[in-house]
């Protein structure tokens, strides 16, 4: 047929039920833009062709007996390459976990699989998940689609980069600091983030437990409902998914936003953000306050610590999740002669593990050893605590916030590897709604006069993932 992998979820799933195409025809296409731009943009790092060709065609037989089928039914989908899925390698794009094929789903697939997902394959992010640009993956970096010589943002910069470049209909991908947010605005597409706990974190490699989300990336508002729809709610195997009821996300589609309360934090229009930037979202905004949204400045004075706040956080919870990858009970064995147990253990994951995690690992047991835990790690805990207070603050008097995703524009590849500092401020405004746990959605604002995506991010109380829908409908419709 051609082209169908340029369709929307909500498109391909009327096709599908009105037999115009089939979920085979819907593949084929993915399939040949993957063959066709994979190599070049290195998005995929595993496709599994026959495993997304047998439910395709279990999903066309349901079709053509008539059977009921849910709106992701036959849907092509990619996985960042740390979701656990049963049978299919999955590598955390890590050394230590190349040959990796996990016995189980992840939670999200489990609940994917139940509605008929074809999983097209497992794509590229930084090692662990701990970058901003996908550049920290042991298959390489994976590039921008707007321009080869930049990056697609990270970590889930295969995630964002496989939708723009239509290989699939959606991906999944993680935010624990910005990983979903900052490549969806890099790669000009939709990106939730949700509430922590909204969605199972079981079967997800751990990043940072107190701060890891799972989400999704889209070309519409639409189809950011229906996934977060089919993946959200409490899991019992992830005792942080609280028992929120999940309201029914389409119901907040075709919305208007009259007398909505709109709030710009005064911070995330300051210094280091580009002017074209705050152009391209404040033009949005005036759509809103156009159609009777009331727009005010709103104060988060914390914003300038929650970078720090991260970078000695995060090091600190994820040094002791990759504790375990020892060589022995999980990670690869090393490839040298160890003289005893000690040896082992530092040449496996000395083999094992990228630059940027080794340097997390140290600044992580730093932070959390005896000495130091009350300077820098509980002293971090309590500056979370201010960020999420001043969060709810703001919220009693707005309904949702505005503002950039990213300060700047997609950097070019190496730009930034020699600089980590620099790279991590590339997050100084998504970092923030981590801390405060509460959900965001990236969406596209335009394009920059070099022709390269800008991104806002509308962010939302605790579980009212609905507002971030109903404010992104209303502006993709207007
Ligand atoms: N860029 C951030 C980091 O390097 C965010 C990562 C993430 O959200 N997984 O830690």
């Amino acid at each position: 047929m051609g082209k169908l992998n340029e369709l929307t979820i909500s498109a391909a799933s009327k096709g599908l039920k009105e037999k115009k195409f089939s979920s085979v025809d819907l593949l084929k296409d993915c399939l040949a833009a993957i063959e066709a731009k994979n190599g070049e943009l290195n998005a995929f790092v595993t496709v599994d062709e026959k495993g997304a060709m047998e439910t395709a065609e279990a999903v066309d037989k349901k079709i053509a007996a008539g059977e009921k089928i849910s709106v992701l039914a036959g849907i092509p989908c990619g996985v960042k390459d740390l979701i656990c899925t049963k049978g299919v390698r999955t590598t955390c794009c890590s050394p230590i976990l190349k040959d990796f094929v996990p016995p189980y789903d992840a939670t999200v697939i489990e609940k994917l699989k139940a509605q008929d997902m074809v999983m097209i394959g497992k794509t590229n992010l930084d090692e662990f998940a701990c970058g901003g640009s996908s550049e920290h993956s042991c298959f390489g970096p994976t590039k921008n689609p707007f321009d080869l010589g930049r990056v697609a943002g990270g970590s889930s910069g295969g995630s964002a980069a496989a939708v723009t470049a239509n290989m699939c209909m959606y991906t999944l991908g993680t935010d624990t600091g910005g990983s979903i947010r900052l490549p969806a605005s890099f790669c000009g597409n939709y990106g939730m983030k949700v509430t922590y706990g909204r969605v199972s974190r079981s079967g997800v490699n751990a990043m940072a437990s107190s701060w890891d989300t799972i989400g999704h990336f889209t070309k519409s508002t639409e189809d950011i409902a229906t996934v977060l729809q089919a993946i959200a709610g409490k899991d019992r195997r992830d005792l942080t998914t609280p028992d929120v009821k999940v309201p029914d996300y389409n119901g907040f589609l075709g919305k208007d936003v009259k007398g909505m309360k709109i709030g710009l934090p005064k911070q995330y229009f300051g210094e280091g953000v580009q002017k074209e930037i705050k152009e391209a979202v404040m033009a949005k905004v005036a759509i809103l306050e156009k159609a009777g949204a009331e727009v005010m400045e709103v104060d988060l004075p914390s914003t300038k610590y929650a970078v720090a706040v991260y970078y000695v956080s995060i090091p600190a919870e994820l040094s002791a999740n990759l504790e375990r990858f020892d060589g022995i009970r999980y990670g690869k064995k090393p490839a040298s002669d160890p003289k005893d147990l000690m040896d082992f253990y530092c040449e496996a994951r000395g083999e094992g593990f990228g630059d940027e995690i080794k340097r997390r690992i140290m600044i992580g047991t730093y932070v959390l050893s005896a000495g130091y835990y009350d300077a820098y790690y509980k002293k971090a805990q309590k500056v979370r605590t201010v960020i999420v207070n001043e969060f709810a603050d703001a919220f009693k008097k707005v309904d949702v916030m505005i503002g950039p995703v990213s300060p700047i524009p997609p950097f070019r590849i190496g730009e930034f590897m020699d600089d980590p500092l620099a790279m991590y401020m590339a997050d100084a405004l998504t970092i923030p709604v981590n801390a405060a746990g509460v959900p965001a959605l990236a969406v596209p604002a335009g394009k920059d006069k070099a022709g390269l995506p800008i991104g806002l991010q509308i962010i939302a109380p605790q579980f009212e993932e609905g507002k971030c829908i109903q404010v992104s409908d209303f502006l993709e419709k207007n």
